[in-house]
């Protein structure tokens, strides 16, 4: 039998936990990320929800944020996580640390502060069946680059995007109970492998 995908869940704030039962209930080995040497031998890597402006500083604190420019791997980032990957974040805290790795401008609190969290059914790229999107406090995308593939809007905004080796969603697909998602991700990373390999 094939090795599991060993994929590293950024661990210094945020729902760590929910991701990795996604990603062990699609079998993936998880390996929690605090230190740049955890990031070795992983084969993809999820950011996840929480506050980026305190993601961003502990990332700093714990001298991650090159390493995590630098990972070659395929990246994962929901909510706060896709703050973090996108090249420019409005309403973020001056400073705030972003990898750039996703072509995205986005807007923190985009959906508005009034209505802080909603659910709400989304058209998933190449699904039948709709998904449940958890929204919570969560980032609108405001500007994409050309090589960004949209696989979920709402409203006519992108919810869940995909450039190359990076996904990302303003969601938390972590929250819904339907690991459709994560198991777009661990394609994506099973692809990267073959590619890399
Ligand atoms: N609003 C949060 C931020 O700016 C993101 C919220 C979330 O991850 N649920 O970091």
């Amino acid at each position: 039998m094939a090795e599991p995908l060993r994929i590293g869940v950024l661990a210094v704030q945020g729902d760590v936990r929910e991701h990795a039962t996604m990603l062990q209930d699609a079998g993936a080995e998880v390996v929690e990320v605090r230190r740049p040497q955890e990031l070795d031998g992983l084969d993809g890597l999820v950011l996840p929800g929480g506050e980026s402006t305190a993601i961003g500083r502990l990332v700093r604190l714990a001298g991650l944020e090159e390493p995590l420019r630098a990972f070659r791997g395929p990246v994962f980032g929901t909510c706060a996580g896709l703050i973090l990957l996108a090249r420019a974040a409005s309403d973020g805290v001056p400073g705030q640390p972003l990898l750039g790795l996703l072509d995205v401008a986005v807007r923190r609190n985009g959906y508005g502060r009034q209505v802080a969290s909603f659910e709400a059914d989304l058209d998933l790229a190449g699904e039948a069946e709709p998904l449940r999107g958890v929204f919570i406090r969560a980032p609108r995308i405001t500007e994409r680059g050309p090589g960004v593939e949209v696989l979920a809007a709402l409203d006519g905004d992108p919810v869940l995007v995909q450039e190359g080796r990076i996904l990302a969603a303003s969601f938390h697909p972590e929250l819904a109970g339907d690991g459709r998602v994560h198991e777009r991700f661990l394609e994506i990373v099973r692809e990267e492998s073959c590619v890399g390999a």
